[in-house]
């Protein structure tokens, strides 16, 4: 049932809420608030909460940098943990808006709105995702900072009932289940201290939300147990990196468009075509799903994360996989994101791309039926298949080569993300690291 402003009046009183906190979404991916007492909450819940936006990063120019939050009150919550003084805070999610009304086209979830309504023009009702984040919990130091001590040495799936991470995990699903959370499954990932928890998959805008409210309670139950959270895409080198498995379905008339009863796979024509759209701009995707430095060092071969373009029914090693599943669940799941991606812009991307390829038509190269890291070279070009972007750099060159993919984003967006990963760029390709200082010092 849909949440009215008198069902949030009630809910602040029942729960004692003393503060409103008031989300949003900067380019990189970053959660930002602002935070109210309660003597302001007539002014939250009739679009009156101002701000500056001017040094949010991609937002504004500073001649227009007054923006006003409309928050989406499906989107209310009663944070379970207190203030300092015992008194809750109540947590909205907000699109920004201009002050003449319209809504900021620097808003990524505006943007993500924008093209789900693209999606129902062509007769689509659903774009339905499941995310899986991993992350990594870490020894948190004395001095209250993070350290590379893994808190476990566990493994896949392991039941280590008694350590410190497993006990983490466990309150991180309870805390997700009192704010409403389905959680579906939670284990130990493949590396030590990595740790992967789904929850049921939902409509694209909701889900994006989720994985944001997702990572600050990681964060915020890690530190309650002496641990640090981290969504980093590859936080040790050798070892499994952090990946954000993207399941993707489309919905028409109640029903899975992407499942035929009759088709390989039981994939329909829709969603072959679909993955095509996925295939043919990867490249520039990756730049989104993938925007840190960072992200490509997870992006080898070795620790089941993707390095070449292309897809399997069930093999781990490409792109894309189609998970075996029943009618609803029929879906493909792109491999390739990490948690560091801006989860409104990655949805935006791969929507735009897939109904992109739908309209084209075109089916979709072969299925690989082997592992592709074993393939020889010319084999991999014999079948087409054509690697990921390398590095940061290589993936915004096939940003700024791909039209589409910009105009998921649309203008502001594109141009401020493009802003903000050149710099980075430029950041790190002037950065010494240690391992060039063992490297060369005796050169
Ligand atoms: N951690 C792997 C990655 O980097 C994924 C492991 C899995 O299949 O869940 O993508
Ligand atoms: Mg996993
Ligand atoms: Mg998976």
């Amino acid at each position: 049932k849909e949440i009215t402003a008198e069902d949030i009046k009630k809910s602040v009183e029942d729960n004692d809420v003393r503060f409103l906190r008031l989300a949003f979404t900067d380019i990189n991916g970053t959660l930002k608030a602002v935070e109210v007492p309660k003597s302001q909450l007539d002014k939250v819940l009739t679009n009156d909460i101002r701000f500056d936006g001017s040094s949010i990063d991609g937002f504004v120019r500073l001649e227009e940098s007054d923006m006003v939050l409309y928050p989406d009150f499906s989107t209310w919550s009663v944070l379970p943990w207190t203030d300092n003084r015992g008194g809750k805070v109540g947590r909205l999610i907000c699109s920004v808006h201009k002050t003449n009304g319209e809504p900021f086209a620097g808003d990524p979830r505006n943007n993500l709105k924008r093209v789900i309504g693209e999606m129902k023009e062509l007769g689509f009702s659903e774009f339905d995702i499941g995310f899986e984040a991993e992350f990594h919990l870490f020894k948190l130091g004395e001095d209250g900072n993070w350290t590379t001590e893994f808190p476990d040495q566990a493994s896949y799936f392991d039941m280590t009932s008694d350590d410190e991470g497993a006990r983490c995990r466990r309150e991180i699903v309870e805390t997700l289940e009192d704010m409403g959370f389905e959680v579906e499954a939670a284990h130990h990932e493949v590396g030590d201290g990595q740790q992967e928890i789904d929850f049921k998959f939902d409509d694209a805008l909701t889900t994006a939300d989720r994985v944001q409210t997702f990572k600050m309670v990681v964060r915020e139950v890690a530190r309650k147990h002496g641990l640090f959270a981290t969504f980093m895409a590859k936080p040790i080198e050798g070892q499994a990196g952090n990946g954000m498995h993207t399941n993707m379905s489309l919905f028409k008339d109640g029903k899975n468009a992407f499942y035929d009863k009759d088709g390989e796979f039981h994939l329909s024509k829709t969603a072959l075509t679909f993955l095509n759209g996925i295939l043919e701009h990867a490249r520039a995707i990756t730049a989104i799903g993938n925007p840190t430095v960072n992200s490509y060092k997870r992006l080898i071969p070795g620790f089941e994360a993707p390095v070449y373009i292309s897809w399997a029914s069930k093999n781990r090693s490409p792109l894309v996989r189609i998970p075996a599943a029943n009618e609803v669940g029929t879906r493909l799941e792109m491999r390739s994101a990490d948690p560091t991606a801006n989860p409104y812009l990655l949805l935006a991307a791969c929507l735009t791309a897939g109904l992109q390829g739908i309209k084209e038509g075109k089916m979709p190269m072969d299925p690989v039926t082997s592992n592709v890291f074993e393939m020889s070279e010319e084999e991999r070009a014999e079948k087409g298949i054509k690697p990921l972007p390398s590095t940061l750099h290589n993936a915004i060159k096939a940003f700024k080569q791909d039209e589409l993919i910009q105009r998921a984003l649309g203008e502001h967006l594109t141009q401020s993300f493009i802003d903000s990963k050149e710099l980075e760029w430029s950041q790190y390709t002037q950065s010494v690291s240690e391992w060039e200082r063992n490297k060369y010092m005796n050169y």
